[in-house]
């Protein structure tokens, strides 16, 4: 995008007005309304701009676009905001606050490529879902140089390093939306600011090289996105003293499920693997292969699959992975590949299964360094222990393709993470830490679909979590601090949902100790898990009992009936202990590593429930609890940090740049409460500084002598100075409190006359 700097606008259009027009109006009285323009609520659900002609009683004559005259009831008109106010870059600008004119700004930005707007403390980002000239170097510079003001991630990226170096606090950029909505764009978005603000030591160009790797492994074709991230991240950027970049760390929150297509990484090992590698491996086209065959989709519009194989490759080395590890990590999926093909025939009259002895096999065995018949036994036997004696169980087949799915599946998730271990290691910051960073937070949002699973019900328990993260920053942290520091403050309501999370946490009688609970029971179905949860939850307010073994969830983004189908079999971790000593014994290292990493996952002490697995005594984590341990460490990386929240939005379901749905649009800015965030903001002070900061920062800039020097009296001053407007701030006992906008005037003097 920065190839052609001149004929790119700079700056856009952006509307100020004067801070006594920036007032709260909503509840003003809509006094004369005559000649007001008014929206309009069609039958549709679309709202239409009016105007009033006369008003008598409660009832108004209005006239709609079309030259139509309607007389309508005094309630089902909303007022809007006058022409001047068309497309400010702040919603908390505007007069009136309700959500046509919301919609309507929000949509009069979008059709000139602003796809960015402010929501208070919120950026909203609605995807465009094509080029925009927005990005690269030049804008980068002229964000830096403060040069634009129109939002943007960059001003973000940037208000978040300049925070972390004057307040000395790490900071966060928490991205959330739904899925295709733009979270993981806008995260490179943000990456690629931060890189080139703090880049120099070459190490920022290792940490943007994550994100090809990261996204072949962990991403996958879906209905929704072409590029689905399958797993949440965290990645967590090191800034050195003087805010160059020192390092970086990555965690992630299991994968969820596949999307329908496979992880891109495994078309694009087939389709361009070099010949020697082909060769070696074994490799067939991704049509060959079982896996890649159930989806009948290989290909992604517009995604050449060999060159991104070579993109990944040379990332791979940016990154440090040896050549030796790298063709290590090929042989393991192409071992989960052959996994796939690897077929069984029936022995006996009970059904039970052989693995058949093909190329399927012979491949895997020789991938992954094993004896065939080793394999084979662990693919159609369990080993049980029952009481003193050990016996042999023969596996039917469909505990037979099981066991095989799931050692597959674990295989792949091992990989995945021993990638994630080798970049850290890599990108690992050195001795001496200044413990500063900015953390970035790509995490998929909440999902309700006509038939909801295990995956969504683990993905909306995080969203829940992620909501009051964001409710305790903006609302409750909020106003206990003016209570705290004795401001006048009208209380804002907002929506909690402690409840929710209770409902979910609770032990034992909660959502996830109770499906722990049944996962454990040899004899447990989903059935009876769905009537525990019937028998045990009713009572709580946020929960529903349905009809056929499903429930309801009153979630802060709505209400979601969860079918618990294949719930118990999802969440116990199928893999045979078989299967992990088969690994074990390996010849080649990464399976030895994976083995190894699983043993030590089931010794750890029990966090939560336990279960047992193929009737050895052996101990794993569930899947549910595994994911509560990894979303409890996001979150507690998260509490230290100053966030900044970034709203994704997608205008239509269709990936189209052409297409946007008001009421799609609607739907998700209620969902994250971007209203409600509005409303707060502008009402309240979310700029505040101790009064002693405030004089040691700005006292500087004072013209005249103060008498007394008292960090109050000095701070007082400067506020005169500038001419603050009284209604712009407030001062508590220990710090002065500043609606948003206000401080800027300062810092910018400061900034000169440094
Ligand atoms: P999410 O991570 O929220 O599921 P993505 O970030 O993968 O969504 O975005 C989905 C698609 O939308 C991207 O592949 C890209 O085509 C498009 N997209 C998202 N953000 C932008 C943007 N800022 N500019 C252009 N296209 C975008
Ligand atoms: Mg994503």
């Amino acid at each position: 995008a920065d190839e052609d700097l001149e004929s790119v606008p700079l700056s856009f259009p952006s509307i100020s007005i004067s801070s006594g027009e920036r007032r709260w109006s909503d509840t003003t009285p809509y006094a004369s309304k005559k000649k007001l323009q008014s929206w309009f609520q069609l039958p549709n659900g679309n709202w239409e701009l009016g105007k009033i002609i006369t008003t008598s009683g409660n009832e108004s004559i209005i006239s709609l676009p079309d030259r139509k005259v309607l007389k309508v009831k005094e309630e089902s008109l909303v007022p809007a905001n006058p022409d001047i106010l068309d497309g400010v870059d702040d919603l908390m600008q505007l007069s009136y606050l309700n959500e046509p004119s919301v919609l309507y700004n929000l949509r009069y930005r979008y059709n000139q490529n602003m796809i960015y707007t402010k929501a208070g403390p919120v950026l909203v980002a609605i995807n465009p879902f094509k080029k925009v000239p927005l990005y690269g170097n030049d804008y980068i510079e002229a964000y830096k140089r403060k040069a634009i003001e129109s939002p943007h991630v960059y001003a973000i990226a940037d208000t978040a390093i300049r925070e972390m170096i004057r307040d000395e606090v790490n900071q966060s950029i928490i991205i959330s939306g739904e899925s295709g909505a733009g979270k993981t764009e806008t995260a490179k978005i943000a990456m690629q600011y931060l890189a080139a603000l703090g880049g120099g030591s070459g190490i920022e160009y290792e940490i943007l090289k994550t994100n090809p790797i990261l996204e072949a492994f962990g991403n996958a074709k879906t209905l929704r996105n072409d590029n689905s991230s399958r797993f949440g991240k965290l990645i967590e950027i090191h800034f050195s003293e003087t805010g160059k970049i020192s390092g970086a760390n990555i965690q992630t929150l299991v994968q969820c499920n596949e999307g329908e297509r496979s992880y891109h990484i495994f078309y694009q090992l087939c389709a361009g693997a070099p010949p020697s590698l082909r060769g070696k491996l074994n490799l067939q086209n991704a049509e060959d292969y079982k896996y890649l065959r159930q989806s009948n989709c290989y290909s992604i519009s517009g995604v050449n699959d060999a060159d991104e194989f070579r993109t990944v490759m040379e990332a791979l080395d940016v990154v440090h992975i040896r050549k030796e590890d790298q063709e290590n990590v090929f042989a393991m999926l192409a071992a989960v590949l052959w996994l796939g093909n690897i077929s069984f025939t029936v022995i006996d009259n009970e059904n039970h299964v052989q693995a058949v002895e093909d190329e399927g096999l012979f491949h895997v065995a020789k991938l992954i360094g094993c004896d065939i018949e080793d394999l084979k036994l662990i693919l159609s036997t369990r080993k049980m222990k029952v009481g003193n004696d050990n016996i042999v169980q023969k596996l039917t087949l469909s505990q037979a393709i099981d066991a095989r799915d799931a050692l597959a599946k674990s295989i792949y998730a091992c990989l995945f993470d021993w990638l994630v271990e080798q970049i850290n290691k890599s990108l690992a910051v050195g001795k001496r830490r200044t413990g500063r960073s900015i953390s970035i937070l790509d995490i998929y949002g909440f999902e309700s679909f006509n038939r909801n699973s295990f995956e969504q019900f683990c993905i909306n328990y995080a969203n829940e979590r992620l909501q009051q993260h964001f409710n305790r920053h903006l609302f409750k942290l909020e106003q206990e601090e003016y209570i705290q520091d004795g401001i006048d403050w009208a209380k804002v309501e907002f929506e909690d949902n402690q409840d929710c999370l209770n409902l979910f946490e609770k032990r034992p009688l909660g959502l996830l100790s109770l499906l722990d609970e049944e996962s454990t029971f040899p004899n447990g179905t989903d059935l009876t898990f769905a009537n525990k949860l019937k028998q045990h939850l009713n009572s709580n307010s946020c929960f529903k009992g349905e009809r056929d073994q499903a429930f309801t969830v009153h979630h802060y983004a709505g209400q979601v009936t969860y079918d618990t189908t294949g719930f118990l079999e999802k969440n116990r971790d199928l893999l045979h202990l078989d299967s992990i000593q088969l690994l074990s014994s390996c010849t080649c290292p990464l399976p030895q590593i994976f083995a190894s990493h699983m043993l030590t996952q089931s010794d750890k002490p029990a966090v939560g429930p336990l279960h047992k697995s193929g009737g050895a005594d052996s101990q794993k984590l569930s899947v549910a609890t595994k994911f509560k341990g990894q979303l409890f460490r996001l979150m507690q990386q998260l509490e230290s940090t100053t966030p900044h929240f970034i709203r994704c939005i997608k205008p239509n379901n269709l990936q189209s740049p052409e297409s946007y749905e008001q009421g799609l649009v609607l739907q998700q800015l209620r969902c994250c409460g971007v209203l409600e965030v509005v409303r707060i903001s502008r009402s309240g002070f979310p700029t505040r500084m101790f009064h002693q900061k405030f004089a040691r920062r700005y006292g500087f800039l004072l013209l005249d002598h103060v008498a007394s020097q008292d960090p109050l009296s000095v701070s007082v001053a400067i506020l005169h100075q500038f001419n603050i407007l009284p209604e712009m701030y407030q001062v508590g006992y220990t710090k002065l409190f500043f609606r948003t906008g206000q401080i800027g005037v300062l810092e910018d003097t400061r900034n000169r006359t440094l």
